[in-house]
């Protein structure tokens, strides 16, 4: 074996047991009743930790890290427009990588194996994960609102060349996805071409879709119809006819009715669920209980970390767990397993990855649970604490693809002291540069 997780608490098809973990050539060659593993290159001692299949981050923007902080308590529109619009207008491609090097770290060092980023130098955010050993699933934010054709159709290149050109790059762990920005951000014939061109290269066609009532007012003021039906009508949602798991999936699906729901069920347009966000900005609380009834795929995602404000997974399966329970007034609904589950094996589902289980033959990407800790004990159920008790800084080791990336809570990767201090710096550097901007302007 080139790797062995040795001796945890494996959770492993709905349930924990105590096992071995051996991987080999980047994958789960078995899983074996522990001590049955002998001898691999390399032993991570799990024993008396939790070992769990690693976090997918289903939706966020990663750089978006660097303004943390920076506006909070707002509602959407206002934070949007007025706060964060006008810093990003600043952002260098250096910004970008800078942000995405501290977003890398944090999940690392959260539990996060895999995530689905949708912004702006994508070729930048592929490079660090690349470095960071991550596995990722990118696209380029096309946004059209406000620009002419010519510039419209330039955003929808942009888009389609970073999807085309770095498609399994990093060894195989850079995925992208065609994602127009949103139905209100986005003209029709770029929708409708996004869809195409996703289709063209097997990819996913991801998006943000009913976050607001405002978005689902408007949609049906401008369009006439609901924005899931406005998407259809455009052929956003027909995916890959060979199911080959490249269908498209949205962004929050906050305000979805019951012909919403069966529309996404009927089209298998899975919905990354971003419970912090939601509730940060007073957007809602999606109905993941009916899209879960109606066989929806429901995954996980922190959304931004301007708008959470930290990519902690952990924090976004417990939210998930505890909205469902009180949108639905039943605490019956969405357990510590499903919200595990979502966050787990759902989101893997909607990027289209072979992982978020721990299984043979699937790709090793897992992380260990320190189960050391007043806020962990007693250990009654140890799903329950994965969901309910623990956060991401209970994570003592990250691996992806069999690499450990972060051993006893040292992240091997990348110079973690290095990358904080320079998002710091720049950081402010870019607040500096949009609020000078903001007096010339008056
Ligand atoms: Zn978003």
């Amino acid at each position: 074996m080139d790797l062995l997780v040795k001796d945890g608490h494996v959770y492993e098809d709905g349930n924990v047991v105590r096992a071995d973990v051996g991987v080999r050539d980047g994958r789960i060659a078995e899983v074996a009743e522990a001590g049955d593993i002998g001898d691999a290159d390399r032993v991570v001692d799990a024993s008396g930790s939790l070992v769990l299949p690693g976090m997918v981050n289903a939706h966020t923007h990663a750089s978006m890290t660097l303004l943390r902080g920076y506006a909070d308590d707002l509602p959407l529109q206002t934070w949007l427009e007025d706060h964060i619009w006008r810093v990003e207008a600043h952002l260098t491609p250096e910004d970008i990588r800078v942000g995405a090097e501290l977003a890398v770290v944090e999940m690392i060092k959260s539990g996060t194996t895999a995530f689905a980023d949708m912004y702006f130098e994508m070729d930048k955010v592929a490079d660090v994960v690349d470095e960071a050993g991550l596995r990722a699933r990118l696209g380029y934010g096309i946004i059209t609102v406000g620009k002419d054709d010519e510039e419209a159709r330039d955003e929808l290149r942009e888009g389609v060349e970073f999807a085309r050109d770095y498609d399994g790059t990093a060894d195989g762990r850079v995925r992208t996805m065609v994602t127009p920005h949103a139905p209100y951000t986005c003209d029709d014939e770029t929708l409708r071409e996004s869809a195409e061109e996703a289709r063209d290269m097997d990819v996913p066609l991801h998006i943000h879709l009913s976050e607001t009532a405002q978005e689902v007012d408007d949609c049906v003021e401008n369009e006439g119809v609901r924005p899931p039906e406005y998407l259809d009508s455009l052929g956003v949602f027909d995916g890959d006819e060979e199911d080959s798991g490249t269908e498209a999936y949205v962004a929050h699906g906050v305000h979805l009715n019951t012909d919403d729901i069966e529309l996404l069920a009927s089209k298998d347009v899975g919905v990354a669920h971003c419970p912090s966000a939601n509730m940060k900005l007073a957007s809602g609380v999606a109905p993941v209980t009916a899209l879960l009834d109606a066989g929806v795929t429901v995954g996980i995602g922190t959304d931004g970390p301007a708008s959470n404000n930290t990519l902690d997974m952990f924090k976004e399966a417990r939210h998930a767990a505890l909205v469902a329970k009180t949108r639905e007034n039943d605490a019956s609904v969405v357990s510590a397993r499903e919200a595990l589950d979502a966050a787990t094996r759902g989101g893997a589902e909607l990027l289209g990855l072979d992982a978020g289980v721990i299984e043979e033959g699937r790709p090793a990407d897992l992380v260990v649970v320190d189960l050391d800790a007043p806020h962990l004990t007693p250990k009654h159920d140890l799903v329950s604490h994965a969901v309910y008790a623990a956060n991401g800084a209970d994570v003592k080791t990250t691996v992806v693809d069999g690499e450990v990336l972060m051993d006893d809570g040292v992240v091997e990767t990348m110079d973690e002291e290095r990358v904080v201090a320079e998002a710091e710096e720049t950081a402010r550097e870019l607040v500096e540069r949009a609020e000078a901007d903001e007096v010339i302007d008056g």
